[in-house]
């Protein structure tokens, strides 16, 4: 058994990110957030960068090809267990999933759908603000940090994200309503939907009902 295989589901600012480090770290499976990745090629401004940045500031999808192509070069390096935040978020997405699964010879354990409603997610999204230097996430009312605008942790300087900036946050979700969330209905079909309430709950309390779920799979 080389760790489990999930992904997680739900609209921006639902938390999955701090989810799935979360459960990285008690399942011991890398954390595969396809956000990451193209801010990493971003920030590297070769071509892929470039042209995905016009996408990403805006809040629409980068194109499903590009996308796919930069998932299936990380799942084949990894070992057999991950967790994939972000992806898929279209149903082409899904079916390119299944094929690189099937190339990899294992298959798909788990689809964690978290759902709160839209007023929480605007509310997280819009106070969000990250570390340049660390990528560590703050929320100027829920998570502040000791001193305004610097990191706790390694003193860098917060920033918002474009994405995270009001327009953005409305094409965001709106995109997430038409392109993403029938792939509730996708996984449901296939049987291995778990939908966990990320409404009000704090993170720890949200993660010991994912640990139940998770349980055979965790490490410690
Ligand atoms: P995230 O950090 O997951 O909120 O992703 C930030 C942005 O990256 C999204 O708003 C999209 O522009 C782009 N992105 C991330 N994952 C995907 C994906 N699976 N398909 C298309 N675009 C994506």
């Amino acid at each position: 058994m080389g760790g489990v295989r999930l992904a997680l589901l739900g609209a921006p600012g639902v938390g999955k990110g701090t989810l799935a480090k979360m459960i990285k770290s008690e399942c011991n499976v890398p954390h595969l957030s396809t956000g990451d990745m193209l801010r990493e090629a971003v920030s590297k401004g070769g071509k892929l960068g470039k042209d995905a940045s016009e996408y990403m500031n805006a809040g629409k999808l980068v194109p499903d090809n590009v996308v796919i192509g930069i998932l299936r070069e990380k799942v084949m390096e990894c070992g057999e267990g991950f967790v994939l935040d972000g992806f898929p978020r279209t149903e082409r997405q899904a079916e390119a999933l299944e094929g690189i699964l099937a190339d990899k010879g294992v298959p798909l354990d788990m689809v964690l759908n978290f759902e709160a409603p839209v007023e929480v997610l605007i509310g997280r999204l819009s106070g969000r603000r990250q570390c340049r230097d660390c990528g560590a996430i703050y929320h100027v009312k829920n998570i502040p940090p000791k001193k305004s605008g610097v990191c706790d942790a390694c003193g860098g300087e917060l920033y918002r994200r474009k994405d995270d900036r009001d327009e953005a946050i409305k094409v965001r979700l709106k995109a997430y309503e038409e392109e993403t969330a029938g792939l509730i209905d996708y996984y449901r079909d296939k049987g291995i939907l778990e939908s966990i309430d990320a409404g009000q709950q704090d993170p720890d309390v949200m993660f010991k009902r994912i640990a139940a779920i998770l349980k055979p799979y965790l490490v410690n």
